[in-house]
């Protein structure tokens, strides 16, 4: 199913989906991780993706699926080899979304080396907000955004605390990776990860880009 953003009175659809994990410090902490020396980074496809008014269903084949809230780039400009300088340009919009992953798979996957993708990658994995048009005034540095469930704050962030700044992401993904316009960057979660259960409400938001909400079901 092809996706289209309109974004600053563009129409994009959706090309790709990157997801940058082991963003935040405290995140990494949580999962007993350590650090990585360069970013880690995996895909999912665009048919993960689950628009606002739409629910998600909880999947079959993993018993604890987690919420992860993060920013989410859209790529306006494609390019190779794009310097961190001129990243921003390439930037159509910013949103919100929820890397969702099943924790209990994963931990099994990375215990015995494998890839992750049935741990991140199932339909319905990647719900995501509408864009907002990059300003001229957004300070990529300092956007904060949060994760309510059923109405207890679960977690917060701001873009400030990234290990590996949006900047940075975008020349180091160009230098793998042709972008293309509608190709979409997850950019990694802070802590307070956790599960969420049948009936559960989850409300995302952050600072100049707004408020977007799912029911699991
Ligand atoms: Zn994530």
């Amino acid at each position: 199913m092809s996706r289209v953003f309109q974004v600053g009175g563009r129409a994009i659809e959706a090309s790709r989906i990157f997801c940058v994990g082991k963003n935040f410090r405290k995140h990494i902490k949580e999962l007993g991780d350590e650090d990585s020396e360069q970013p880690v980074i995996f895909m999912k496809p665009v048919s993960c993706i689950v628009l606002p008014q739409e629910k998600i269903a909880l999947p079959r084949h993993g018993t604890c699926l987690h919420h992860e809230v993060e920013l989410v780039v859209l790529i306006g400009q494609g390019g190779s080899n794009i310097s961190e300088s001129a990243a921003r340009s390439h930037i159509a919009g910013l949103s919100l979304g929820v890397d969702l992953t099943l924790r209990d798979v994963q931990t099994t996957l990375k215990k015995k080396g494998m890839p992750w993708e049935i741990a991140k990658a199932f339909d319905q994995s990647a719900p995501l907000g509408t864009f907002v048009p990059l300003g001229d005034s957004t300070d990529l540095d300092n956007i904060s955004f949060s994760c309510e469930v059923s109405g207890v704050l679960r977690q917060e962030g701001n873009s400030g605390q990234m290990l590996y700044p949006i900047p940075y992401i975008i020349k180091y993904l160009s230098d793998i990776w042709e972008l293309q316009p509608g190709d979409l960057i997850y950019t990694g979660t802070p802590s307070g990860v956790g599960p969420l259960v049948r009936g559960d409400t989850i409300k995302i938001a952050g600072s100049g880009i707004g408020e977007f909400n799912w029911e699991v079901f």
